[in-house]
C-alpha cells in the first residue's frame, strides 16, 4: 500500500508555494480510486513450466470439482517462440504498477519469470485470491487458437455446487463489466468467442477461488497482429492499459 494522502498538500500558485490544510487537498478518491481494494493478479504460467526438469511436478493432478486436472501447463507461444509466460509476466508488472498508482493493494501469485521455477499448481493458484482477501482475482493468459482469430475474451466459473456456487454469479457480472471496460478502451474483441465470455466448469484456477475471479485470454498468440502486439514492450503496455480499464469497470472505480 502506498502512503496516499499527505497531511498537508503543497500548491504552487504563480510561483509561490502555499501550504493548505488536509481538508483543502484534492479528493483522495479522485486521485486514488482503488484505495481499499485488494486485487490478486495471477501472471499465468511460470516460464519453467516448459522446462522438462519440472515435468513430474507438473503432472500431479488435482480434482477441481468437475474433473482431475494436472498441476499446471506450459502455456502457448507465438510462432516466433515468444512464450505466453513472459508476455503475461511483463504485462502483469505493468498492470501492477498502474493499479498501485491508483491506490490498490496488489498481490501476485508469482514473483519471478524463471526457467528454474514451476507452478504454482492450479489449486494453490486458484485459492490465492481468497488467501489474500482479494476483492477480485484476475488471471492473465494468452490463447493459442487457430491463426484466423484474434482479440481478447474472458473465462468465468459456471455453478458447481459446493465449489463455485458462491462466486459464479458475481464473477459473471464483474466479467461482463470487465469485457465492456477493456473493449471500451480499445482492446480488440475476440472474433471466435461469442460475447467475449466463456462460462465454464473446467478451469481449476476459477473453481478453486472463493472470491470473484476472471481469467483473461488477452489475445491469440497465433494471430499475426495479436502476436506482434504481444511481443513488443509498447504493445504489452497497451494490454496493461486495457486491462486496468477493464478492472476499473469491473470494480466500478
Ligand atoms: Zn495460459
Amino acid at each position: 500500500m502506498k502512503a496516499a494522502i499527505a497531511a498537508v498538500a503543497a500548491l504552487v500558485v504563480g510561483g509561490l508555494a502555499l501550504s493548505l490544510p488536509a481538508s483543502a487537498a484534492p479528493s483522495p478518491v479522485a486521485d486514488a480510486p482503488l484505495v481499499g481494494m485488494v486485487i490478486a493478479l495471477d501472471p499465468g504460467h511460470q516460464l519453467g513450466n516448459s522446462n522438462p526438469a519440472h515435468f513430474d511436478e507438473l503432472a500431479a493432478t488435482h480434482f477441481n470439482g468437475h474433473e482431475r486436472k494436472i498441476c499446471n501447463t506450459s502455456g502457448t507461444a507465438t510462432n516466433a517462440g515468444f512464450p505466453e509466460a513472459t508476455f503475461t509476466w511483463n504485462v502483469a508488472l505493468k498492470v501492477k504498477e498502474k493499479l498501485e498508482a491508483l491506490g490498490a493493494d496488489v498481490r501476485m501469485t508469482r514473483h519471478s519469470n524463471s526457467w528454474k521455477k514451476w507452478g504454482p499448481c492450479v489449486n494453490e493458484r486458484g485459492a490465492f485470491g481468497t488467501k489474500v482477501g482479494a476483492d477480485l482475482m484476475l488471471s492473465i493468459h494468452a490463447d493459442g487458437a487457430d491463426s484466423s482469430g484474434y482479440g481478447f475474451y474472458v473465462m468465468v466459473p459456471s455453478v458447481i455446487k459446493g465449489w463455485t456456487d458462491d462466486i459464479s454469479a458475481k464473477s459473471i457480472r464483474l466479467g461482463k463489466r470487465f469485457v465492456s471496460g477493456m473493449a471500451g478502451s480499445g482492446a480488440p474483441r475476440s472474433t471466435y468467442v461469442s460475447g467475449q465470455m466463456m462460462i465454464t466448469p473446467t478451469i481449476s484456477t476459477l473453481n478453486f477461488s472463493d472470491v470473484p475471479v476472471i481469467l483473461l485470454e488477452s489475445g491469440n498468440m497465433r494471430h499475426s497482429a495479436d502476436a506482434a502486439r504481444m511481443s513488443s514492450s509498447a504493445g504489452q503496455q497497451q494490454y496493461a492499459d486495457w486491462i486496468v480499464a477493464g478492472l476499473r469497470a469491473a470494480l466500478r472505480k
